[in-house]
């Protein structure tokens, strides 16, 4: 490709709205570009790298034997009925009529439109197991979209769906997407772990996520140091050992749930995501002057102190959380509001992940601060060190019984699922078995976030003067920076024959033909992310040498024009 007929869409200035590296680059390198919240277009360059992806995915997709499909985007409002999920998915399905009036969504997941494919494409146990996968866009109307491609509206996935004569078929299946898994994001390039999810939602039995490690992620993982033990934090919660846990205080008391719109407004409020983070914490409190026991749960955030919400911030929202009269408080927990006697709520609350914990815990917490214990800890924290609350919970001992554990910030880039018969039981997928019965399929499924894979790796590629692509996913493997070419035909010369020779090796190259300065084409490819740099200088010609740099070499080197392959090898 020549720079000087391609989109080198480069920005030099960070855009103010992007929070996170991979969003300010993916803008500023001219690969992405916003249409709406969640909804971008992708640039040439961009699209190289996605479509990259795309392939590693479908070469060990097909390598696995999976067969590839493609199924409509938009879906009959009447299967999501049959499975349930019309009434149950919520916010996030976008939904919509045709001319006629009938209802349709666009597709989030597949579920529904394949099990009704298989239910009556496949009869025997014969046909069995088979596994489809389909790349291709989603529509989810997420909450907060936000970090550019990571979470966004519109996205590319890569989603699969198996189906099985028994849970031993399925369990064979679903280690072999294990291993696939593995070798995609190990071909992609990135450091990553498989964590245990938790499948209690969906009522399968198994779940693993796959996640990227980096700061920006929005996951909390969980690692053992001394074992292979790694989970999400849900996961980590739902094993802890009950026996171990604090023993909740007998009298225990619930004051409220909160409803959808008291959460809606402290997430708002808080700038969390609590849609899965609500949950109902065992609150050991002292209340307040005024009886406000169940806000001292909220300050374990760590950003408000009991004042600050009370006095302000909090006034309308927080009244509904501890939805307690200084009566109902009195009758519930025998403290008298105005008092400092100790209260046991079971108060429910919204644990932002910095407060990340691996167990209920109980808390008890008076004027100077708290006293927290979890499943084998127990620690004091002064009122102005709630942060610490993370550290504290990061010593904590793991639910396999071995070693240390640490928490790190993970972005989910895949999910693997055990459905067992969820949807074939609902929708009545069946098969005849050897015996010419009718029986109920197993199905696992199997998703990849493709279009996020290109922002996570990203977050762990990248230094202060742009992306730096692993060879695998570049949009280009190797730039030609030709200098001056427009004024030495020699160098213009030198840079086409190079361009030739590494195209017919078989590289990815970008031939910078364009007329501009040095600085700004050198700029433009390191923030671009190119791995391997050629500079074709008069200077170097007159000298039989070429200048190579490594996009993470601290130095160039010059090199016989003859070397240019081999260095690249
Ligand atoms: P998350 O927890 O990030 O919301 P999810 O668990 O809802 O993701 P899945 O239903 O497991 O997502 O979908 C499979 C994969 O699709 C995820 O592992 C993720 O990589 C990707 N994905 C999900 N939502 C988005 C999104 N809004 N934008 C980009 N990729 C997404
Ligand atoms: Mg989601
Ligand atoms: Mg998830
Ligand atoms: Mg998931």
């Amino acid at each position: 490709m020549r720079a000087s007929r391609y989109l080198i869409a480069t920005q030099k200035e960070t855009p103010s709205d992007a929070e996170v590296i991979s969003h300010q680059l993916m803008l500023r390198a001219g690969m992405i570009r916003k249409l709406a919240a969640g909804l971008y277009t992708w640039l040439p360059m961009g699209l190289r790298t996605l479509r990259k992806v795309e392939r590693i995915v479908r070469e060990e997709m097909d390598k696995s034997g999976a067969q590839e499909v493609l199924m409509p985007a938009v879906q009959p409002a009447e299967l999501w009925q049959e499975s349930g999920r019309w009434e149950e998915y919520g916010g996030e399905l976008l939904r919509m009529n045709d001319r006629h009036g009938r209802e349709f969504c666009f597709g989030p997941t597949h579920e529904e439109v394949i099990t009704d494919l298989i239910r009556n494409e496949l009869k025997s146990y014969k046909e069995l197991p088979a596994n489809f996968y389909q790349i291709q866009t989603k529509f989810r109307d997420e909450r907060r979209p936000r970090f550019g491609v990571m979470r966004a509206r519109e996205f590319i996935m890569k989603d699969a769906y198996s189906f099985h004569i028994n849970a031993d078929s399925l369990d064979e299946t679903y280690q072999v997407m294990h291993r696939t898994y593995c070798a995609i994001f190990d071909r992609l390039g990135l450091n990553y772990r498989p964590v245990q999810a938790d499948s209690g939602a969906i009522g399968g039995s198994a779940s693993h996520e796959f996640h990227v490690l980096a700061d920006s992620g929005e996951d909390d993982i969980v690692f053992s140091t001394d074992s292979d033990y790694a989970a999400n934090i849900e996961k980590a919660e739902a094993v802890a050992p009950a026996g171990e846990r604090a023993a909740p205080a007998e009298e225990m008391t619930q004051i409220a749930t909160p409803d959808q719109r008291t959460i809606d407004a402290i997430s708002e409020f808080l700038n969390i995501d609590a849609t899965r983070t609500v949950k109902t914490l065992l609150v050991k409190a002292e209340a307040d002057e005024e009886g406000n026991a169940g806000l001292i749960a909220l300050i374990l955030r760590g950003d408000h102190t009991l004042n600050e919400i009370k006095a302000e911030n909090l006034k309308g929202v927080a009244e509904p959380l501890t939805m307690a009269t200084d009566e109902e408080i009195e009758s519930a927990v025998g403290c008298k509001a105005g008092s400092i006697g100790p209260v046991n709520l079971k108060v429910p609350v919204i644990v932002d992940r910095s407060a990340a914990h691996l167990a209920d815990f109980v808390c008890g917490a008076n004027k100077e601060g708290y006293h927290l214990t979890g499943v084998n800890w127990e620690r004091d924290l002064p009122l102005d060190r709630v942060e610490d609350i993370r550290n504290v919970v990061e010593g904590d001992a793991s639910p396999d019984g071995k070693g240390t554990l640490e928490i790190r910030r993970g972005i989910e880039v895949g999910h693997i699922f055990k459905l067992g018969n969820k949807y074939s039981t609902a929708m009545n997928a069946t098969v005849l078995d050897e015996n010419g019965k009718t029986v109920i399929m197993d199905m696992g499924c199997y998703g990849i976030g493709v279009s996020r894979i290109v922002a996570a790796s990203i977050e762990q590629n990248h230094d202060d003067k742009g992306i730096i692509w692993p060879d695998a996913i570049a949009p280009f493997q190797v730039a030609i920076v030709t200098l001056n070419a427009h004024k030495t035909p020699a160098v213009a010369e030198a840079g086409e024959k190079l361009y030739e020779q590494l195209q017919q090796a078989g590289y990815d190259v970008l031939l910078d033909d364009r007329k501009e300065r040095p600085g700004v084409k050198f700029a433009d490819m390191e923030l671009m992310g190119i791995p391997h740099r050629f500079v074709i200088s008069d200077r170097g010609l007159a000298a039989g040498t070429l200048e190579y740099k490594g996009r993470r070499d601290a130095d160039k080197q010059d090199i016989a024009i003859e070397e240019a392959l081999p260095v690249l090898a």
